[in-house]
């Protein structure tokens, strides 16, 4: 059934069960009204979806309402900063109901899951394409940026690298996944979930944080170059899940581990003294932290074994252009 933008947002989109006492004014009106927290800044992250360029034209609606939040939320971990609104601008070639549905489904699944609400958006007509935009607070000068590693701190990254890419070659490739790995394989594709509370961990802790999104050889030299450092990764530390292990050698593993898009892990540095605190982490929480290498002052990124042996770096990261 078709229906008018506004009965599309009424009826599927228009929802105030977040439990936030700080929208003032959320959909309906002009504008949103919003208070500020004392002591805190707004950090604020918008991403875009294109069908065919950031996901696959067969993906449901409810994995792309899931997805279209969480790759927001993962920009919002990687700052450290506590989620706390999202708007939506939805362009739809068809104003469908089941398909608004579908995707307010997967959207408000993981907003209820981090307290978020949406406070306002558009919906036009065109080719599919999502941009949400979220805001979160963070306290006062605690914020983490890609900016602040020292040589001498150590490199981590969360959960496992490649499998996002694994998957997305996969499903070009062969259409169907293996089935002791195909649930696994859809979720870490389909339903990243964004790290927001290790993010939240790490503020004052970690010395700088990237997510993962075009790869960690790419993102990794975002955190260099804004650092002004370089870093020596150990491809032998490099975490694979039981499903890279079993599906790709040794060689491809470590290739999307390094240059796999879509992982929506975190990357992040923090110093030789403060490294004890990841204890706390690891103890409650099932994401397990791995230590991948350290900064150095010479400038770029190496791989570097253990036996000291330098290592090529396969060609990086998604390219936008
Ligand atoms: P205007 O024309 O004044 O921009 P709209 O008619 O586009 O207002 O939107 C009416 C209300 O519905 C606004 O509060 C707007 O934020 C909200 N809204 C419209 N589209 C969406 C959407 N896709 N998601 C969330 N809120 C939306
Ligand atoms: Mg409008």
């Amino acid at each position: 059934m078709a229906l008018t933008e506004f009965e599309l947002v009424d009826r599927f989109l228009r929802r105030h069960d977040s439990g936030r006492n700080d929208v003032i004014l959320g959909i309906g009106d002009d504008a949103a009204l919003l208070r500020p927290r004392a002591g805190h800044e707004l950090a604020v992250a918008t991403d875009t979806l294109v069908v065919d360029v950031h996901f696959p034209a067969h993906t449901s609606p409810a994995d792309l309402g899931h997805r279209a939040l969480a790759v927001n939320l993962s920009d919002l971990a990687a700052m450290g900063a506590e989620p706390a609104w999202a708007t939506l601008a939805l362009t739809i070639p068809e104003a469908q109901a089941d398909w608004v549905r579908g995707f307010a489904v997967g959207l408000f699944a993981l907003a209820s899951r981090h307290r978020v609400e949406l406070i306002g958006g558009d919906t036009t007509r065109g080719p599919l394409t999502v941009t949400v935009t979220v805001h979160g607070w963070v306290a006062e000068n605690k914020a983490l940026r890609r900016s602040g590693a020292h040589p001498g701190d150590r490199v981590y990254v969360s959960g496992t690298l490649g499998d996002a890419a694994l998957a997305l070659s996969i499903l070009k490739e062969a259409g169907e996944m293996p089935a002791a790995h195909a649930t696994f394989l859809r979720e870490r594709f389909f339903r990243p979930q964004p790290r927001v509370d290790l993010g939240r961990f790490l503020c004052g802790r970690a010395s700088s944080a990237i997510d993962l999104s075009d790869g960690l050889a790419a993102d990794l030299t975002h955190i260099i170059e804004a650092s002004g450092v370089g870093a020596e990764i150990d491809p032998e530390t490099l975490p694979l899940s039981p499903a890279m292990r079993s599906l790709a050698d040794p060689n491809r593993a470590r290739t999307l581990a390094l240059t796999g898009g879509d992982d929506y892990e975190l990357c992040f540095t923090i110093a030789e003294s403060a490294a004890h605190e990841l204890a706390g982490w690891e103890r409650e929480d099932e994401c397990p932290l791995t230590r991948i290498g350290r900064i150095v002052a010479k400038p770029g990124l190496r791989l570097i074994d253990a036996t000291g042996a330098e290592l090529k770096l396969p060609t990086t990261g998604y390219r936008h252009f």
